[in-house]
């Protein structure tokens, strides 16, 4: 049975979620009347259902707000589509697009006014891609994947290339690779973040040592199941849970060291019961393996800054 636990250093909340929860936090507890958040605030079931029960309203549609209502905008980002029809309907915007995401969405708008056709390497229909997209829509092309590159058709315009935040570290390395190769003079922005690739260098540690990873995260987090395969990829059994209560525990036997990590928009509380149920189980050694210090923290949207 399980005597060592590896905990992965850093794991868990970025300081882009940091900053997207206490957006929402300070909003639900200042203001009257419903908030309502256009898609989840980040994606983890618990942290949304925790804000569902503070009386956030999550909708997937602008349209759902009723005219000269609040809408939070997550930290995954929107389409200029989506700011423009909530001004139209008179809403009050409070942006918690995390600026790391910002940032590729004004890459995007100034390669595409600047004449390039545009790569944006990611996952079709995640959030996110949908925000960047947006920024020009006529010029983007979402690419997944190396094949994905060879579909593509002989472009009028010079290539520039953005990146999801949350994607692989390796698989992006290759489809960058697989562009290079195709269009050698592709403008190539590579905007996998801090935090993602952070968490992927740890979990690769945890992974070489390791006879089981377990990965906490919810199934729509990009970086949690990134966390997941970049583990199994090592050849190391890896599983993501949303919490303790997704665990087998027939996945410990035979097990002697447990790696334990957590995509960017988990609570650490989630890992706790994990912990001490693990050591119910005979766990001694709780082992951080830390791969990078954090320092990273973003300022708050300057409405909420000062009242
Ligand atoms: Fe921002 Fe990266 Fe966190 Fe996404 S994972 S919210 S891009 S810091």
């Amino acid at each position: 049975m399980p005597h060592t636990i590896l905990l992965a250093e850093p794991r868990g909340f970025c300081a882009g979620v940091v900053r997207a929860i206490d957006v929402l936090d300070q909003v639900l507890d200042r203001d009257e009347g419903p908030v309502y958040v256009f898609h989840e605030i980040v994606h983890n079931r618990y942290v949304v259902d925790g804000f569902r029960q503070r009386g956030a309203v999550f909708v997937d549609y602008v349209h759902e707000v009723p005219a000269g209502g609040r809408i939070v905008f997550s930290a995954h980002g929107v389409s200029p589509a989506v700011v423009q029809e909530a001004k139209d309907r008179n809403l009050r915007i409070i942006d918690a697009t995390c600026p790391l995401v910002t940032k590729v969405h004004l890459e995007t708008r100034k390669a595409a006014k600047d004449g390039y056709d545009i790569l944006l390497v990611g996952h079709e229909g995640h959030d996110e891609v949908e925000g960047t997209k947006g920024e020009a829509p006529a010029l983007t092309r979402v690419v997944d994947s190396a094949a994905d590159v060879q579909a593509l058709g002989t472009p009028d315009r010079p290539i520039f290339v953005v990146t999801q935040t949350t994607l692989s570290v390796d698989d992006t390395a290759e489809t960058i690779g697989a562009i290079q190769a195709r269009f050698p003079d592709a403008e190539i922005r590579n905007d996998i973040c801090y935090a993602t690739t952070n968490r992927q260098s740890a979990v690769k540690e945890l992974a070489e040592r390791a006879d089981l990873v377990i990965v906490v995260g919810s199934a729509n987090s990009s970086n949690s199941v990134r966390l997941c395969e970049v583990a199994k990829t090592m050849g190391t059994p890896a599983y993501r849970v949303d919490g303790i209560q997704e665990i087998d525990p027939a996945w410990y036997e035979g097990v002697g060291i447990v790696g334990l990590t957590a995509g960017a928009s988990v609570p650490d509380e989630l890992l706790e019961p994990i912990i001490e149920d693990l050591r119910a189980r005979g766990v001694t050694t709780v082992e951080p393996v830390i791969v990078a210090r954090e320092t990273v923290e973003f300022r708050l949207p300057a409405e909420l800054e000062v009242r």
